[in-house]
């Protein structure tokens, strides 16, 4: 629909065309065949049969058909007229919807001010109008072009209270654009993490090269000074784990091994593994290598591999290859060389770490993860609705974090969380008494692959 010209032509509620004459509101009906004329109906649909026609090519009347049953109410188009023009400046300054309903409606005569629909309505469609604009002006064709709106660069931790919440942007004319979410004031607190379990930013990538990834880190520590974590837990490529590693030499960096669930999707084998409870204990049998002693691991792979179902042997198979390293070949002594693995070892086994006693998985990432994914369940979300999104986990996750400072983890959970840690650190404390499979089941009863 052309932007109206005619300052007869109306904008109605719906995205309806409306327009004035002579005292009386029409609704755009349809265009003539031959697309010369316009047809307008009376807006009091149903009650009045008068008609209207206008040109197509200027706008002008050129008749009205029938006879109005209703009167002529010329408060009534005042009223309408403000209304459109209320959304116009709507859509394009940022004043409160008070300050534009006192700067649009105080011209008006005494009798359209009696007919005025009430503040909360009109601040309905001031917002209405502004939506739609921004759903309009959304998904810009050219990251370098971008132009956030201001509204959506900021995010209200609490009524009235604004922060920035776009925190980095490489700028309009990078074709290399980056933009950064996250808020302002983690950058408070950030300096006295030491471990990094859950995003606490949110970053827009063109893709996922280990120089973006590096332009990335730069950006959140413009952002955040302070920000120098000890260790980081991530589910991202090695292009992440070496910008991140280059950045930060000191900090310790693992990955969880649930990129299996991955692999499982891709060999079709998902709908088994939700199904079948002996299915699914075996393929996380393979993930609990991740609790076998280093030293071990050769030995405990040969003898899985035999108490495996057969359809199983492809995700052994990529977990040796992506974390132990393929098989090369074995010594006359028995020795097995292999090929470097892709993420070091260091990086995934967590049975140090349980028996130091290290968080070993990461429950509260996987939960900020799931949450991400319901927000998001459109698959191309536009960018507008996109940063909508992630205020809405952000806010989400200011409430999760309040609870954790002030200690209020669910007592069952935690309760629940305890006993496996306690059992598992049994069991790890207590590999060389089991049998490798034996070791490997016990610990798979006792975690779950994230959903
Ligand atoms: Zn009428």
């Amino acid at each position: 629909m052309a932007s109206p010209s005619n300052s007869n032509n109306l904008v109605s509620q719906r995205g309806k065309c409306k327009r004035t004459h002579d005292g009386h509101i029409y609704i755009r009906d349809k265009c003539s065949k031959d697309g010369t004329r316009v047809f307008w109906r009376c807006h009091h649909l149903g009650a009045c049969k008068a008609r209207l026609h206008t040109s197509a090519s200027d706008d002008g009347v050129l008749k009205v058909l029938g006879v109005h049953s209703d009167e002529p109410n010329p408060s009534a188009v005042e009223v309408a007229a403000k209304r459109t023009a209320l959304k116009r400046r709507a859509e394009e300054c940022q004043e409160t919807p008070l300050q534009l309903i006192e700067s649009v409606f105080e011209s008006s005569t005494q009798a359209a001010k009696l007919v005025l629909p009430s503040c909360e309505t009109l601040s309905r469609s001031i917002n209405r109008a502004r939506k739609n604009a921004m759903r309009q002006a959304a998904s810009p064709q050219d990251r370098s072009s971008i132009v956030i709106p201001e509204e959506l660069t900021m995010y209200e931790s609490e009524p009235g209270v604004f922060e920035r919440f776009l925190i980095g942007d490489t700028g309009e004319g990078d074709p290399a654009r980056i933009l950064l979410f996250g808020r302002e004031s983690v950058g408070e607190w950030i300096g006295l993490s030491r471990k990094i379990f859950v995003d606490v930013c949110y970053a827009l990538l063109p893709d996922k090269s280990q120089n973006l990834y590096a332009r990335m880190i730069q950006l959140i520590r413009a952002a955040w000074p302070a920000f120098a974590p000890e260790a980081i837990s991530t589910d991202f490529e090695m292009g992440f784990v070496n910008a991140f590693t280059a950045s930060f030499p000191d900090a310790e960096t693992w990955l969880s091994v649930q990129k299996m669930k991955k692999k499982l999707g891709d060999l079709n084998l998902l709908s088994r593994y939700r199904n079948e409870g002996s299915f699914a204990l075996s393929a996380r049998m393979i993930c609990a290598l991740a609790f076998v002693p280093l030293g071990d691991l050769n030995n405990a792979i040969a003898e899985l591999a035999v108490a495996l179902p057969h359809e199983l042997m492809p995700v052994l198979k990529y977990f040796e290859d992506t974390y132990v390293g393929s098989l090369l070949h074995i010594l006359p002594d028995g020795t097995i060389i292999r090929r470097e693995p892709l993420f070091p070892q260091s990086m995934w086994s967590v049975h140090l770490r349980t028996l130091n006693g290290d968080s070993r998985t990461n429950n509260y990432a996987e939960a900020a993860h799931r949450r991400l994914q319901t927000e998001f369940g459109v698959k191309h979300p536009n960018l507008w609705r996109f940063i909508e999104g992630l205020k809405r986990v952000q806010h989400h996750r200011d409430m999760l974090y309040a609870r954790f400072e002030s200690g209020n983890r669910p007592a069952a959970k935690r309760r629940k969380y305890e006993e496996i840690d306690r059992r598992v650190l049994e069991l790890v404390n207590n590999f060389h008494i089991h049998t490798v499979v034996g070791y490997l089941r016990g610990c798979a009863s006792n975690f779950v692959m994230n959903p």
